[in-house]
């Protein structure tokens, strides 16, 4: 099934009998695609850091479960996490080189320069040629609005360019308002459903220790409860957001 089809949908019945009298009634129906029901997608954002990074992995691992990490340009002092996630088996994916909505934005070229020049690293680096991308701020984000309609004219080009982008549709908050890693544990797992896939927006940025704090306990109330935990490729249905600009 495609992901296109998948979503609440309302269906209207009209009926005639033989008088002439008309009625009509509601159904509302969920189309689900099965494959991807119940897996749940954890994603991290705005890496790789030294104080975060290495620690969330040895917690995948131990757990023997797969990511998805969206990285930043990184250092040579950092190279080593990023052949850390791809030689642990994770996703990597490219967030940018550079997150500066002010820069990326400005044009179409920019951007897709933003992309491939973080892509070519991560090849020399790894090996790996990634096509898995995330919009910095999301494909739904606002903040681009000095440059009326970028974010319509993007989304199509990353696509004909051979990208796939991911949003997501369970956010821990923990680049916003949330503090604790109670918080984020209740964030994520108040929003976890089992009739679709979860791409659960988490960030491994320095100092993220809330999150860091709450990933062991997110990841055991997965496995108690029927989710099954899984890193995205290329073959993953996107999960993308509404374009506002
Ligand atoms: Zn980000």
């Amino acid at each position: 099934m495609t992901q296109a089809k998948c979503g609440t949908y309302k269906i209207t019945y009209y009926a005639k009998d033989k008088t002439g009298n008309t009625g009509s009634a509601e159904r509302t129906v969920q189309v689900i695609d099965r494959e991807q029901a119940g897996i749940v997608y954890l994603t991290f954002d705005d890496g790789p850091s030294t104080t975060i990074t290495p620690h969330i992995l040895d917690i995948l691992k131990e757990e023997n479960v797969k990511a998805t990490f969206f990285i930043l340009n990184y250092s040579e002092s950092t190279e080593y996490l990023v052949k850390r996630i791809v030689n642990e088996g994770h996703t990597i994916a490219i967030h940018g080189y550079s997150h500066d909505y002010y820069t990326i934005y400005k044009s179409e070229d920019i951007y897709m320069n933003n992309l491939s020049q973080l892509r070519e690293k991560i090849k020399a680096s790894t090996g790996v040629d990634t096509t898995i991308t995330r919009f910095p701020g999301g494909s739904s984000n606002e903040v681009s609005s000095y440059n009326p309609g970028i974010m319509t004219r993007l989304v199509k080009r990353v696509l004909d360019e051979g990208y796939r982008y991911f949003d997501w549709n369970v956010s821990s908050g923990d680049a916003g308002g949330t503090s604790t890693s109670e918080g984020v544990y209740q964030n994520v797992t108040g929003s976890l459903k089992h009739n679709r896939s979860n791409v659960v927006l988490m960030h491994d940025f320095s100092g993220n220790t809330k999150t860091l704090n709450a990933l062991k306990d997110i990841i055991n109330y997965c496995k108690r409860n029927g989710f099954v935990i899984d890193k995205i490729t290329t073959s993953t249905p996107m999960i993308t957001h509404r374009v506002a600009n």
